[in-house]
């Protein structure tokens, strides 16, 4: 299996107008690169699932914050290409930022409110830049389908809903969160954890098992479950709790009770590094 790297939106429309001529269908997975088995799941399932898999590989500049790691994002080419056609990609879509953004740009998609709550509270700005791109990349590609992992759940309701308010002709497919043995959930971000952070790393999935538990067991007050995550968090002593959200999976809205489809979100500092996870219930 080869794979091509295509650097410009004309070469990519090619490639995708010639397989399309083949007759296949054309899937996208979305990355910022530094893959990992996370999101070689999202290349694995478009393989599986549609004829022609494009990766796009873009570190995007406007869903980072002032202060936050975008000059020390990882940046591995070679080795991303490796994995991204090992996992059945056929086009790599690698575009720089003058690609992307040319001088002049300045549209910008805004998913109004949701934009601003949980993730969006604690990082201004972030999801006008991931609507943006994303948008961006469904227009510069042309998917059918797009695939996306369900470890960044707000960014899925944002996406869907910018794909039902905009008529994007695309159809999204959401996958599970993959994991470390110990729970902690993959993300580009662990490199950055030295050996006692990344020991205590995997306190959000406990603190998220701890609370599922609870619900399973009956309860239904969001104040008493939010509390049981606060200490499970608080039982690593670098952890820095961000948020703990307990709410409705579809709107985003906090719940005065448990129940329906819930969105449990958390977000933790070690150090300078922020680590997020979640879980879905259906009471
Ligand atoms: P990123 O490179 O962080 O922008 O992520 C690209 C895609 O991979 C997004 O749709 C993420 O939700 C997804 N992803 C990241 N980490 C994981 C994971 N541990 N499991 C499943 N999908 C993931």
């Amino acid at each position: 299996m080869t794979l091509t790297v295509a650097e410009t939106v004309a070469a990519v429309r090619q490639a995708v107008a010639a397989a399309r001529s083949r007759g296949q269908t054309i899937g996208l997975v979305p990355t910022m690169g530094a893959l990992h088995a996370g999101h070689t799941s999202l290349i694995e399932a478009a393989r599986a699932e549609t004829g022609f898999v494009v990766v796009s590989i873009f570190v995007n500049p406007k869903q980072f914050g002032p202060t936050e790691d975008l000059d020390r994002y990882p940046r591995p080419l070679a080795r991303d290409l490796e994995l991204s056609r090992q996992a059945g990609a056929d086009l790599a879509f690698v575009p720089p930022v003058e690609v992307v953004y040319p001088p002049g740009f300045r549209t910008y998609v805004e998913v109004t409110e949701w934009q601003d709550v949980l993730e969006g509270a604690s990082r201004p700005g972030h999801f006008r830049g991931v609507a943006t791109v994303v948008l961006k990349l469904f227009n510069m590609v042309q998917p059918d389908v797009a695939y996306f992992g369900q470890k960044d759940a707000q960014q899925v309701v944002i996406v869907r809903q910018l794909v039902r308010d905009l008529d994007v002709p695309v159809r999204l497919r959401v996958c599970p969160t993959v994991r470390e043995p110990d729970g902690l959930a993959l993300s580009s971000r662990n490199q950055y954890l030295d050996a006692n952070q990344r020991r205590q790393a995997p306190v959000l999935f406990q603190a998220l098992q701890e609370a599922k538990a609870l619900v399973e067991q009956g309860e239904r007050d969001p104040a008493v479950v939010r509390r049981a995550v606060v200490r499970r968090i608080a039982d690593a002593p670098d952890a820095q709790l961000d948020y703990v959200a307990l709410v409705n999976a579809a709107s985003l809205e906090p719940l005065a009770r448990l129940e329906g489809e819930i969105l449990l979100a958390v977000a933790v500092r070690f150090g300078t590094t922020r680590l997020i996870d979640n879980l879905l219930l259906s009471v």
